[in-house]
């Protein structure tokens, strides 16, 4: 659906570690039609929303409880982020293949569907992780570095997005993305820390939202029309039963 050849540019997007800030960011992507996918780290949620433990430029940062991911991420994919984020070449390759199995399993259970996509935590992998990962079912796990052209990606186990959504030269990588047709970004919804970021990321949205040369497309979809020419695992495991 979104591999079609009609010269339009597809843009995906991503958000990390299922925080509470990620309420409203879907807000503004709903206001908008915007398609996104959400990384979860099924181990650190609790049945109703806690503090994550750490604060992000002295703001404390919230995970959503289960109570509320159902609702929340309505509408929208979910990603596999490790069952506890832990650095995945630093612990020992059974709790590594154990945090990406797992980790993808639950979600699977609880949202119902099929979890297609990895992110590494920190965005640090090496061999090993990304063997394990593909072993899991996955069909591609994002890394944290930009490239010009994301898609497709040498290794799907490597998935190099354009940038972050934060990233001084956001519109240049986006229009010169138009020459590779995808374009992929990605953030934590908790860097946006003040009604002018709020502001400004609504205006982003809108502006790709008017871009007639582009529409949104959800990233595991660019490896379903794509997993024959990309050597993809197969498919994994759907939720028809
Ligand atoms: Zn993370």
């Amino acid at each position: 659906m979104v591999t079609e050849v009609t010269g339009m540019m597809t843009v995906v997007q991503c958000w990390d570690d299922g925080v509470t800030a990620d309420v409203r960011l879907i807000e503004i992507l709903r206001r908008h039609g915007a398609r996104a996918t959400f990384n979860l780290c099924a181990g650190l949620h609790e049945a109703e929303r806690k503090p994550a433990g750490w604060a992000y430029k002295e703001t404390e940062v919230w995970r959503l409880g289960w109570n509320e991911m159902r609702n929340v991420y309505d509408g929208f994919t979910i990603a596999n982020h490790s069952l506890t984020h832990p650095r995945l070449e630093q612990i020992s390759v059974d709790a590594a293949c154990r945090e990406i199995a797992e980790g993808r399993e639950r979600l699977q259970q609880f949202f119902e569907q099929s979890v297609p996509g990895f992110v590494y935590p920190f965005g640090s992998y090496n061999e090993t992780v990304m063997s394990a990962v593909r072993k899991a079912g996955h069909m591609y796990a994002r890394t944290t570095q930009s490239v010009g052209k994301p898609f497709p990606p040498e290794n799907p186990m490597a998935f190099h997005p354009s940038c972050h959504f934060l990233a001084a030269n956001f519109w240049s990588r986006y229009e010169k993305a138009k020459e590779c047709g995808v374009f992929y970004f990605w953030g934590h919804a908790y860097e946006l820390i003040s009604e002018p970021m709020w502001a400004a990321f609504e205006e982003m949205i809108a502006g790709i939202n008017a871009d007639p040369e582009t529409r949104w497309g959800n990233v595991a979809d660019l490896f379903d029309e794509a997993s024959d020419a990309l050597n993809v695992p197969d498919k994994p495991d759907t939720d028809d039963t």
